[in-house]
Protein backbone atom coordinates (compact mmCIF):
# COMPACT_ATOMS: atom_id res chain seq x y z
CA UNK A 1 0.00 0.00 0.00
CA UNK A 2 1.45 3.39 -0.61
CA UNK A 3 1.51 6.08 1.61
CA UNK A 4 1.47 9.95 0.82
CA UNK A 5 3.60 11.93 2.89
CA UNK A 6 1.68 14.80 5.14
CA UNK A 7 2.66 18.32 4.10
CA UNK A 8 3.38 19.58 7.36
CA UNK A 9 5.56 17.12 8.19
CA UNK A 10 6.37 16.03 4.61
CA UNK A 11 9.15 16.72 2.34
CA UNK A 12 10.14 19.02 5.66
CA UNK A 13 14.02 19.96 5.23
CA UNK A 14 15.16 20.94 8.72
CA UNK A 15 18.52 22.22 9.62
CA UNK A 16 20.22 23.30 12.66
CA UNK A 17 23.46 24.58 12.65
CA UNK A 18 26.28 24.83 15.38
CA UNK A 19 28.70 27.77 13.96
CA UNK A 20 31.81 28.24 15.66
CA UNK A 21 33.00 32.02 15.43
CA UNK A 22 36.58 32.36 16.11
CA UNK A 23 37.27 35.13 18.27
CA UNK A 24 39.92 36.73 16.05
CA UNK A 25 40.11 40.21 17.47
CA UNK A 26 41.49 38.68 20.80
CA UNK A 27 45.44 39.10 21.54
CA UNK A 28 45.67 35.99 23.26
CA UNK A 29 44.28 32.15 23.69
CA UNK A 30 41.30 31.55 25.82
CA UNK A 31 43.48 29.85 28.62
CA UNK A 32 47.05 31.03 28.22
CA UNK A 33 49.13 33.90 26.82
CA UNK A 34 49.86 32.67 23.71
CA UNK A 35 49.26 35.11 20.39
CA UNK A 36 45.77 34.20 19.28
CA UNK A 37 47.13 34.84 15.64
CA UNK A 38 48.22 32.09 14.51
CA UNK A 39 47.81 32.20 10.58
CA UNK A 40 51.12 33.85 9.28
CA UNK A 41 53.26 32.12 11.63
CA UNK A 42 55.44 29.31 11.44
CA UNK A 43 53.84 26.00 12.58
CA UNK A 44 54.17 24.99 16.47
CA UNK A 45 55.61 28.28 17.24
CA UNK A 46 52.81 29.74 19.34
CA UNK A 47 52.36 27.40 21.63
CA UNK A 48 53.04 27.17 25.17
CA UNK A 49 52.44 23.93 28.29
CA UNK A 50 49.16 24.99 28.49
CA UNK A 51 48.03 25.25 24.98
CA UNK A 52 50.21 21.64 24.36
CA UNK A 53 48.40 20.42 27.19
CA UNK A 54 51.34 19.06 28.97
CA UNK A 55 50.70 17.57 32.90
CA UNK A 56 50.68 19.94 35.85
CA UNK A 57 49.61 23.31 33.87
CA UNK A 58 46.81 25.10 34.84
CA UNK A 59 44.13 27.18 32.32
CA UNK A 60 43.71 31.00 33.13
CA UNK A 61 40.29 32.28 31.53
CA UNK A 62 40.59 35.25 29.01
CA UNK A 63 38.35 37.81 30.65
CA UNK A 64 38.13 39.49 27.26
CA UNK A 65 36.77 36.80 25.95
CA UNK A 66 33.70 36.65 28.26
CA UNK A 67 33.29 40.55 27.17
CA UNK A 68 33.06 39.50 22.87
CA UNK A 69 30.49 36.00 24.17
CA UNK A 70 28.35 38.01 26.48
CA UNK A 71 27.98 40.74 23.45
CA UNK A 72 27.52 37.96 20.52
CA UNK A 73 24.91 36.25 23.08
CA UNK A 74 23.54 39.91 23.47
CA UNK A 75 23.23 40.20 19.50
CA UNK A 76 21.37 37.23 19.23
CA UNK A 77 19.15 37.90 22.00
CA UNK A 78 19.85 34.83 24.51
CA UNK A 79 19.48 35.19 27.83
CA UNK A 80 23.05 35.24 29.81
CA UNK A 81 23.77 32.27 32.59
CA UNK A 82 24.42 34.14 36.04
CA UNK A 83 26.83 31.18 36.58
CA UNK A 84 27.84 29.03 33.71
CA UNK A 85 30.97 26.46 34.37
CA UNK A 86 33.64 24.46 31.89
CA UNK A 87 33.40 20.81 31.38
CA UNK A 88 35.53 18.75 29.60
CA UNK A 89 34.59 16.81 26.48
CA UNK A 90 36.77 13.97 26.27
CA UNK A 91 37.67 12.41 22.63
CA UNK A 92 40.75 11.07 21.29
CA UNK A 93 42.45 13.11 18.06
CA UNK A 94 45.47 13.88 16.56
CA UNK A 95 44.82 17.56 16.76
CA UNK A 96 43.73 17.48 20.73
CA UNK A 97 47.08 16.98 22.75
CA UNK A 98 44.94 17.01 26.13
CA UNK A 99 42.50 14.50 24.95
CA UNK A 100 39.71 16.81 26.04
CA UNK A 101 38.84 20.06 24.98
CA UNK A 102 37.58 22.51 27.53
CA UNK A 103 34.24 23.53 26.48
CA UNK A 104 30.59 24.41 28.47
CA UNK A 105 27.97 22.06 28.68
CA UNK A 106 24.06 21.54 29.93
CA UNK A 107 23.89 18.86 32.53
CA UNK A 108 21.06 17.90 34.87
CA UNK A 109 22.96 18.99 37.92
CA UNK A 110 21.61 23.17 36.83
CA UNK A 111 24.95 23.68 34.79
CA UNK A 112 24.59 26.24 32.08
CA UNK A 113 26.42 27.16 28.92
CA UNK A 114 27.53 30.84 29.13
CA UNK A 115 23.84 31.94 27.41
CA UNK A 116 20.21 30.45 25.75
CA UNK A 117 17.31 30.75 24.50
CA UNK A 118 17.82 33.53 21.74
CA UNK A 119 16.66 33.90 17.97
CA UNK A 120 18.36 35.65 15.26
CA UNK A 121 15.69 37.30 12.42
CA UNK A 122 16.30 36.12 8.90
CA UNK A 123 14.65 37.97 5.78
CA UNK A 124 13.11 35.27 3.96
CA UNK A 125 11.75 36.20 0.50
CA UNK A 126 10.62 39.48 2.11
CA UNK A 127 9.13 38.13 5.20
CA UNK A 128 11.06 38.05 8.63
CA UNK A 129 12.01 34.57 9.82
CA UNK A 130 12.73 33.71 13.37
CA UNK A 131 15.82 30.82 13.91
CA UNK A 132 15.72 30.12 17.39
CA UNK A 133 19.03 30.08 18.62
CA UNK A 134 19.67 26.75 22.06
CA UNK A 135 22.54 27.69 23.37
CA UNK A 136 26.22 29.65 22.95
CA UNK A 137 29.37 28.60 24.69
CA UNK A 138 32.71 29.29 24.78
CA UNK A 139 35.61 26.74 23.93
CA UNK A 140 38.69 26.25 22.60
CA UNK A 141 39.65 25.30 18.98
CA UNK A 142 42.04 22.64 18.41
CA UNK A 143 44.83 22.59 16.63
CA UNK A 144 44.92 22.11 13.03
CA UNK A 145 45.43 18.99 10.84
CA UNK A 146 47.32 19.73 7.43
CA UNK A 147 46.50 17.56 4.36
CA UNK A 148 47.56 17.21 1.00
CA UNK A 149 45.02 17.84 -1.30
CA UNK A 150 41.33 16.94 -0.35
CA UNK A 151 41.15 15.06 3.42
CA UNK A 152 39.84 11.94 1.91
CA UNK A 153 42.35 11.31 -0.25
CA UNK A 154 45.68 12.79 1.81
CA UNK A 155 48.26 10.31 2.10
CA UNK A 156 49.86 11.69 5.75
CA UNK A 157 48.47 14.19 8.53
CA UNK A 158 50.75 17.05 9.57
CA UNK A 159 49.23 18.61 12.93
CA UNK A 160 50.28 22.46 13.51
CA UNK A 161 49.63 23.34 17.41
CA UNK A 162 49.20 27.33 16.93
CA UNK A 163 45.69 27.03 16.40
CA UNK A 164 45.41 24.67 19.71
CA UNK A 165 43.38 27.01 22.50
CA UNK A 166 42.16 29.97 20.31
CA UNK A 167 38.98 30.94 21.53
CA UNK A 168 35.87 29.69 19.94
CA UNK A 169 32.00 31.31 20.38
CA UNK A 170 29.77 28.63 19.54
CA UNK A 171 26.21 28.89 18.31
CA UNK A 172 23.62 26.44 18.08
CA UNK A 173 20.07 26.94 16.50
CA UNK A 174 17.13 25.19 16.63
CA UNK A 175 16.27 23.04 13.70
CA UNK A 176 14.36 26.30 12.33
CA UNK A 177 16.19 25.85 9.19
CA UNK A 178 14.21 25.12 6.30
CA UNK A 179 16.13 24.98 2.76
CA UNK A 180 20.15 25.31 1.84
CA UNK A 181 19.17 29.10 0.91
CA UNK A 182 18.52 29.92 4.54
CA UNK A 183 21.25 28.24 6.50
CA UNK A 184 23.50 30.21 3.73
CA UNK A 185 21.33 33.27 4.73
CA UNK A 186 21.89 32.87 8.37
CA UNK A 187 25.35 32.13 8.28
CA UNK A 188 26.00 35.56 6.30
CA UNK A 189 23.81 37.27 8.69
CA UNK A 190 26.09 35.69 11.93
CA UNK A 191 28.87 37.13 9.92
CA UNK A 192 27.60 40.39 9.64
CA UNK A 193 26.71 40.67 13.38
CA UNK A 194 29.73 39.50 14.55
CA UNK A 195 31.99 41.61 12.41
CA UNK A 196 29.76 45.05 13.64
CA UNK A 197 30.65 43.72 16.82
CA UNK A 198 34.05 43.74 16.09
CA UNK A 199 34.61 40.33 17.91
CA UNK A 200 35.96 38.57 14.52
CA UNK A 201 37.25 39.10 11.51
CA UNK A 202 35.30 36.79 8.78
CA UNK A 203 37.01 37.33 6.14
CA UNK A 204 39.91 35.68 7.40
CA UNK A 205 39.99 31.55 6.48
CA UNK A 206 38.60 29.37 9.01
CA UNK A 207 37.15 32.37 11.13
CA UNK A 208 33.76 30.70 11.01
CA UNK A 209 33.31 27.02 10.97
CA UNK A 210 29.91 25.38 10.88
CA UNK A 211 28.34 21.68 10.99
CA UNK A 212 24.93 21.18 10.22
CA UNK A 213 22.49 19.18 11.15
CA UNK A 214 20.01 17.76 9.13
CA UNK A 215 17.27 15.36 8.32
CA UNK A 216 14.66 15.52 5.60
CA UNK A 217 10.78 14.54 5.96
CA UNK A 218 10.70 13.50 9.11
CA UNK A 219 13.98 11.07 9.05
CA UNK A 220 17.16 10.01 10.65
CA UNK A 221 19.30 13.16 10.88
CA UNK A 222 22.76 13.73 9.41
CA UNK A 223 25.62 15.86 10.89
CA UNK A 224 27.69 17.67 8.25
CA UNK A 225 31.17 18.50 10.10
CA UNK A 226 33.55 21.53 9.20
CA UNK A 227 32.11 23.83 6.42
CA UNK A 228 34.30 26.43 6.06
CA UNK A 229 32.34 28.78 3.81
CA UNK A 230 29.03 30.10 2.64
CA UNK A 231 28.98 29.03 -0.26
CA UNK A 232 30.11 25.42 1.23
CA UNK A 233 26.96 25.73 3.57
CA UNK A 234 24.47 25.64 0.47
CA UNK A 235 26.44 23.57 -1.51
CA UNK A 236 26.89 20.80 1.03
CA UNK A 237 23.80 20.85 1.91
CA UNK A 238 21.89 20.56 -1.18
CA UNK A 239 23.87 17.33 -1.95
CA UNK A 240 22.70 16.00 1.32
CA UNK A 241 19.10 16.54 0.47
CA UNK A 242 19.46 14.71 -2.78
CA UNK A 243 21.48 12.55 -1.50
CA UNK A 244 18.73 11.48 1.30
CA UNK A 245 15.71 11.46 -0.97
CA UNK A 246 17.46 9.64 -3.32
CA UNK A 247 18.11 6.84 -0.69
CA UNK A 248 14.55 7.18 0.69
CA UNK A 249 13.57 6.60 -3.16
CA UNK A 250 15.23 3.56 -3.53
CA UNK A 251 13.64 2.34 -0.30
CA UNK A 252 17.32 2.31 1.78
CA UNK A 253 17.54 3.46 4.93
CA UNK A 254 19.07 7.05 6.48
CA UNK A 255 21.65 6.13 9.03
CA UNK A 256 22.21 8.57 11.71
CA UNK A 257 26.16 9.41 11.09
CA UNK A 258 28.96 12.13 10.50
CA UNK A 259 29.76 13.84 7.58
CA UNK A 260 32.72 15.30 5.63
CA UNK A 261 32.11 18.05 2.84
CA UNK A 262 35.02 17.52 0.38
CA UNK A 263 35.30 20.95 -1.27
CA UNK A 264 37.05 19.70 -3.73
CA UNK A 265 34.76 16.89 -5.04
CA UNK A 266 31.09 18.98 -3.68
CA UNK A 267 30.07 15.85 -2.27
CA UNK A 268 29.93 14.21 1.12
CA UNK A 269 31.81 11.39 2.67
CA UNK A 270 30.89 9.24 5.53
CA UNK A 271 33.41 9.55 8.75
CA UNK A 272 31.94 7.91 11.01
CA UNK A 273 28.61 6.82 12.36
CA UNK A 274 27.74 9.75 15.10
CA UNK A 275 28.37 10.04 18.50
CA UNK A 276 26.11 10.53 20.95
CA UNK A 277 26.44 13.02 23.78
CA UNK A 278 27.82 9.54 26.25
CA UNK A 279 30.69 9.28 24.30
CA UNK A 280 32.13 12.12 25.01
CA UNK A 281 32.06 11.44 29.00
CA UNK A 282 31.49 15.46 30.18
CA UNK A 283 32.07 15.85 33.24
CA UNK A 284 32.96 19.33 35.56
CA UNK A 285 36.74 20.57 34.16
CA UNK A 286 38.37 20.48 37.86
CA UNK A 287 40.62 23.23 37.14
CA UNK A 288 37.91 25.70 36.46
CA UNK A 289 36.22 27.66 38.73
CA UNK A 290 32.42 28.33 37.72
CA UNK A 291 32.20 31.20 35.83
CA UNK A 292 29.72 34.17 37.64
CA UNK A 293 28.04 37.07 36.02
CA UNK A 294 26.31 40.08 37.71
CA UNK A 295 23.89 41.85 36.10
CA UNK A 296 26.14 44.96 36.65
CA UNK A 297 28.35 43.02 34.21
CA UNK A 298 26.10 42.67 31.49
CA UNK A 299 25.14 45.99 31.43
CA UNK A 300 28.41 47.26 30.71
CA UNK A 301 28.39 45.39 27.86
CA UNK A 302 25.41 46.20 26.21
CA UNK A 303 26.69 49.98 26.35
CA UNK A 304 29.81 49.21 24.39
CA UNK A 305 28.07 47.02 21.74
CA UNK A 306 28.22 48.54 18.45
CA UNK A 307 25.30 49.44 15.79
CA UNK A 308 24.11 45.85 14.58
CA UNK A 309 23.10 45.13 10.98
CA UNK A 310 19.09 45.83 11.61
CA UNK A 311 19.68 49.12 13.28
CA UNK A 312 22.20 49.68 10.55
CA UNK A 313 19.52 48.83 7.81
CA UNK A 314 17.15 50.90 9.14
CA UNK A 315 19.33 54.03 9.65
CA UNK A 316 20.38 53.50 5.83
CA UNK A 317 16.34 53.72 5.20
CA UNK A 318 15.90 56.71 6.60
CA UNK A 319 19.18 58.44 6.76
CA UNK A 320 19.65 57.78 3.23
CA UNK A 321 15.96 57.33 1.86
CA UNK A 322 17.09 53.98 0.30
CA UNK A 323 14.50 51.69 0.07
CA UNK A 324 14.29 48.87 2.26
CA UNK A 325 15.24 45.75 0.33
CA UNK A 326 18.74 48.23 -0.59
CA UNK A 327 19.32 48.69 3.29
CA UNK A 328 19.23 44.96 3.50
CA UNK A 329 21.91 43.93 0.86
CA UNK A 330 23.99 46.95 1.83
CA UNK A 331 24.64 45.75 5.52
CA UNK A 332 24.29 42.35 4.42
CA UNK A 333 28.31 42.47 4.98
CA UNK A 334 29.99 44.99 7.42
CA UNK A 335 32.54 45.62 5.00
CA UNK A 336 30.21 46.48 2.20
CA UNK A 337 28.18 49.05 4.99
CA UNK A 338 31.34 50.67 5.51
CA UNK A 339 32.24 50.96 1.86
CA UNK A 340 28.70 52.02 1.34
CA UNK A 341 29.04 54.74 3.78
CA UNK A 342 32.10 56.40 2.92
CA UNK A 343 31.09 56.81 -1.19
CA UNK A 344 28.41 58.36 0.42
CA UNK A 345 30.46 60.79 2.28
CA UNK A 346 32.10 61.78 -0.96
CA UNK A 347 28.97 61.42 -3.42
CA UNK A 348 25.94 63.51 -2.47
CA UNK A 349 23.16 60.52 -4.39
CA UNK A 350 23.10 57.68 -1.80
CA UNK A 351 20.37 56.09 -3.89
CA UNK A 352 22.48 56.82 -7.28
CA UNK A 353 25.49 55.30 -5.24
CA UNK A 354 23.28 52.19 -3.86
CA UNK A 355 22.40 51.13 -7.21
CA UNK A 356 26.15 51.10 -8.89
CA UNK A 357 27.10 48.79 -5.91
CA UNK A 358 24.40 46.62 -5.94
CA UNK A 359 24.40 45.99 -9.52
CA UNK A 360 27.77 46.64 -11.19
CA UNK A 361 30.22 46.12 -8.19
CA UNK A 362 28.35 42.97 -6.09
CA UNK A 363 27.84 41.17 -9.96
CA UNK A 364 31.30 41.48 -10.46
CA UNK A 365 31.72 40.02 -7.35
CA UNK A 366 28.93 37.18 -8.28
CA UNK A 367 30.40 36.39 -11.55
CA UNK A 368 34.06 36.53 -10.62
CA UNK A 369 33.18 34.41 -7.36
CA UNK A 370 35.37 37.04 -5.19
CA UNK A 371 34.69 38.52 -1.68
CA UNK A 372 33.98 41.89 -0.78
CA UNK A 373 37.35 41.76 0.80
CA UNK A 374 39.13 41.59 -2.29
CA UNK A 375 37.81 44.84 -4.34
CA UNK A 376 40.89 46.38 -5.71
CA UNK A 377 39.14 50.13 -5.91
CA UNK A 378 38.30 52.03 -3.17
CA UNK A 379 34.78 54.25 -2.44
CA UNK A 380 37.18 57.24 -3.64
CA UNK A 381 37.18 56.25 -7.40
CA UNK A 382 33.84 54.98 -7.21
CA UNK A 383 32.76 58.77 -6.10
CA UNK A 384 34.96 59.87 -9.35
CA UNK A 385 33.17 57.54 -11.52
CA UNK A 386 30.05 58.65 -10.58
CA UNK A 387 31.27 62.44 -10.59
CA UNK A 388 32.14 61.83 -14.40
CA UNK A 389 28.57 61.03 -15.29
CA UNK A 390 26.94 64.11 -13.39
CA UNK A 391 29.36 66.04 -15.49
CA UNK A 392 28.47 64.23 -18.17
CA UNK A 393 32.28 63.45 -19.12
CA UNK A 394 31.05 60.14 -20.02
CA UNK A 395 27.49 58.18 -20.50
CA UNK A 396 25.93 55.80 -18.21
CA UNK A 397 26.88 53.28 -20.38
CA UNK A 398 30.57 53.92 -20.92
CA UNK A 399 30.61 54.53 -17.11
CA UNK A 400 30.11 50.44 -16.93
CA UNK A 401 32.74 50.12 -19.17
CA UNK A 402 34.91 52.10 -17.08
CA UNK A 403 33.42 50.45 -13.61
CA UNK A 404 34.19 46.98 -14.72
CA UNK A 405 38.41 48.32 -15.99
CA UNK A 406 38.27 49.93 -12.09
CA UNK A 407 37.50 46.60 -10.16
CA UNK A 408 39.63 44.25 -12.90
CA UNK A 409 42.61 46.95 -12.52
CA UNK A 410 42.44 48.93 -9.39
CA UNK A 411 42.73 51.84 -11.61
CA UNK A 412 41.59 55.42 -11.13
CA UNK A 413 38.10 56.05 -13.89
CA UNK A 414 39.19 59.07 -15.11
CA UNK A 415 42.62 57.83 -15.98
CA UNK A 416 40.80 54.88 -17.77
CA UNK A 417 38.67 57.21 -19.70
CA UNK A 418 41.73 59.05 -20.62
CA UNK A 419 43.53 56.13 -21.94
CA UNK A 420 40.83 54.84 -23.57
CA UNK A 421 39.71 58.02 -25.27
CA UNK A 422 36.17 57.07 -23.81
CA UNK A 423 35.48 61.05 -23.09
CA UNK A 424 31.76 61.71 -24.53
CA UNK A 425 31.33 63.55 -27.99
CA UNK A 426 29.58 66.82 -27.68
CA UNK A 427 30.89 68.59 -30.29
CA UNK A 428 28.64 69.80 -32.92
CA UNK A 429 30.82 69.60 -35.89
CA UNK A 430 32.16 66.41 -34.69
CA UNK A 431 28.44 64.72 -34.07
CA UNK A 432 27.42 66.24 -36.87
CA UNK A 433 30.05 64.48 -39.17
CA UNK A 434 29.13 61.09 -38.05
CA UNK A 435 25.37 62.00 -38.64
CA UNK A 436 26.02 62.53 -42.14
CA UNK A 437 28.31 59.58 -42.88
CA UNK A 438 24.82 57.36 -40.86
CA UNK A 439 22.26 59.41 -43.36
CA UNK A 440 24.48 58.19 -46.34
CA UNK A 441 25.07 54.72 -44.82
CA UNK A 442 21.24 54.10 -44.17
CA UNK A 443 19.29 56.01 -47.22
CA UNK A 444 15.79 53.75 -46.56
CA UNK A 445 16.21 54.53 -42.82
CA UNK A 446 16.21 58.19 -43.33
CA UNK A 447 13.14 58.09 -45.82
CA UNK A 448 11.30 56.00 -43.62
CA UNK A 449 12.36 58.65 -40.54
CA UNK A 450 11.37 61.29 -42.38
CA UNK A 451 7.51 59.77 -42.45
CA UNK A 452 7.98 58.88 -39.08
CA UNK A 453 9.59 60.53 -36.59
CA UNK A 454 9.70 57.62 -34.54
CA UNK A 455 11.70 55.84 -36.85
CA UNK A 456 14.80 58.78 -36.25
CA UNK A 457 15.87 56.52 -32.78
CA UNK A 458 17.26 54.31 -35.14
CA UNK A 459 19.87 56.76 -37.04
CA UNK A 460 20.58 58.10 -33.15
CA UNK A 461 21.08 54.18 -32.62
CA UNK A 462 23.80 53.80 -35.37
CA UNK A 463 25.45 57.38 -34.16
CA UNK A 464 25.42 55.60 -30.96
CA UNK A 465 27.22 52.60 -32.06
CA UNK A 466 29.96 54.09 -34.91
CA UNK A 467 30.88 56.27 -31.64
CA UNK A 468 30.92 53.05 -29.16
CA UNK A 469 28.38 54.51 -27.02
CA UNK A 470 30.41 58.12 -26.79
CA UNK A 471 28.28 60.52 -28.74
CA UNK A 472 26.19 62.86 -26.18
CA UNK A 473 22.75 61.18 -26.67
CA UNK A 474 20.99 64.76 -26.34
CA UNK A 475 22.89 66.60 -28.95
CA UNK A 476 22.99 63.73 -31.07
CA UNK A 477 18.73 63.49 -30.94
CA UNK A 478 18.70 66.86 -31.79
CA UNK A 479 21.11 66.58 -34.68
CA UNK A 480 19.74 63.97 -36.21
CA UNK A 481 16.03 65.50 -36.06
CA UNK A 482 17.57 69.04 -37.76
CA UNK A 483 19.22 66.87 -40.50
CA UNK A 484 15.51 64.81 -41.09
CA UNK A 485 13.92 68.21 -40.93
CA UNK A 486 16.20 69.43 -43.73
CA UNK A 487 15.99 66.06 -45.94
CA UNK A 488 12.54 66.38 -45.47
CA UNK A 489 11.87 70.05 -46.58
CA UNK A 490 14.04 69.49 -50.07
ZN1 LIG B 1 49.70 28.60 25.00
MN1 LIG C 1 32.11 22.98 19.35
Amino acid sequence: MQTSISDKTGDGVKIGLECHVQLTKLKTKLFCGCSADYRDREPNTSVCPVCLGLPGTLPVPNRKAFDFAMMISKALNCDIARLSSFYRKNYTYVDLPKNYQISQYEAADGSRTLARNGYLTLKVNGENKRVGIWRIQLEEDPGRNVFKGSITTSPETLVDYNRSGVALCEIVTAPDINSPREARLFAQKLRSIVEHLGVTDGGLQGSMRFDANISVGGGKSVEIKNITSFKAVQKALSFEISRQKSLRNRGAQVNRETRHYDELRKITVSLRTKETEEDYRYFRDPDLMPIRIGEDAIDAIAGEMQELPDARAERFATQYGLPEYDSGVLTSSKVLADFFEECVELHENPKKVANWLMTELLGYLNEKGLEIEDLKTTPGHIAALLKLIDDKTISGKIAKRVMREMLETGARPDEIVRARGLTKIADREELAGVVESVFEEFPDSVSDAVKDPKAANYLVGQVMRKTMGRADPEKTNKLVRERLEQVGAR
